[in-house]
């Protein structure tokens, strides 16, 4: 259900980071036919003789319930397609060593992004990165499929759109290991991200998951990267759901009671995809300078 890569067609350089459970490393992914053995140095920094920039995502050694949900992940992403969707390559099984290879994407995670560039974002540049996750998560509504991990750090900058004439361009990363297969204590660290429903053990998780995860990525996405509770301890993050408290929203009026929708801890409450995306550009016609209000968040 994915495409085995073999061990020799990649190479790994630098570590990037580290995910759940993962490690990941910069790389290139051999291919095939005329630039092997092109001689005239065709030097993009994507592809090359070397091949094409990829990540590779190294799972620890771990139980083969989490191999198996690892591999559920790379089969997922490997049957769908869409231009706000990263490219999962395949994955290549070395002895033990389970890795998924990835589309490098060259601006990185949309958080630090955010930290990095939030002098030079726009308003208009937030509502696109919004709108074009939201087409991402509404095709996977419609074929019935569940992200469950999507934040700030699952967003990747392909295209920084911050010249003058330019626009962003974001893709939505794989989820990594299913929600289902990681410990409690994973599940509540993810709070506010994490749909409420999500974290009881054994929990169905439908698309109304990655309603409620839109809503608060959204508010990362307004706040500049930053999110409250989500640097908080497990027992506040676990307390802040168990009183069903609400996140501080923006004070622009539309923009507020559209991301409290999301944000409804009974999921049968949260607004489908195909309605978040038709709000979302309602919105951004009717204030076409939503910045300031969408910058000053209430503490
Ligand atoms: P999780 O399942 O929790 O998302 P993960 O294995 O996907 O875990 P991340 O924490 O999402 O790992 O990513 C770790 C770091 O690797 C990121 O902060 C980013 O710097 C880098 N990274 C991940 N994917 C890519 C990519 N496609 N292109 C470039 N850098 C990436
Ligand atoms: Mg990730």
């Amino acid at each position: 259900r994915f495409h085995q890569i073999k061990d020799k067609e990649i190479t790994k350089e630098q570590h990037l980071g580290r995910g759940t459970r993962t490690n990941i490393y910069a790389g290139w992914l051999k291919i095939h036919g005329s630039l092997e053995d092109d001689d005239n140095e065709s030097n993009n920094n994507l592809c090359n003789k070397k091949g094409i920039r990829v990540v590779l995502k190294i799972l620890d050694q771990s139980h083969k319930d989490i191999a198996l949900a690892f591999f559920e992940t790379a089969s997922l992403m490997s049957q769908v397609s869409h231009c706000h969707l990263v490219f999962v390559h395949g994955v290549s099984v070395k002895g033990s060593e389970n890795i998924m290879v990835e589309e490098f994407v060259e601006f990185g995670p949309l958080d630090v992004f955010l930290h990095r560039e939030k002098g030079h974002v726009t308003p208009q540049w937030k509502f696109t990165v919004a709108k074009q996750l939201a087409s991402a998560l509404c095709y996977l509504e419609t074929k019935r499929l569940v992200h469950g991990n999507v934040c700030g750090k699952n967003i990747l900058v392909v295209r920084n759109g911050l010249e003058e004439g330019s626009s962003p361009f974001v893709k939505l990363s794989d989820p990594g290991i299913s929600l289902s297969a990681l410990s409690r204590g994973e599940r509540v660290e993810r709070i506010p991200w994490i749909a409420p429903e999500c974290i009881a053990d054994g929990a169905r998780i439908g698309s109304a998951a990655d309603q409620w995860s839109f809503g608060a990525t959204l508010l990362e996405i307004c706040n500049n990267g930053d999110l409250p509770i989500s640097g908080s301890t497990l027992p506040e993050k676990e307390r802040f759901y168990e009183t069903q408290s609400r996140l501080a929203v923006p004070s622009s009026q539309e923009l507020a009671s559209f991301i409290s929708m999301c944000l409804t801890y009974d999921p049968a409450g949260r607004p489908s995809f195909r309605t978040i995306l038709r709000e979302l550009t309602e919105i951004q016609i009717k204030n076409p300078d939503i910045s300031s209000e969408c910058e000053s968040l209430p503490d």
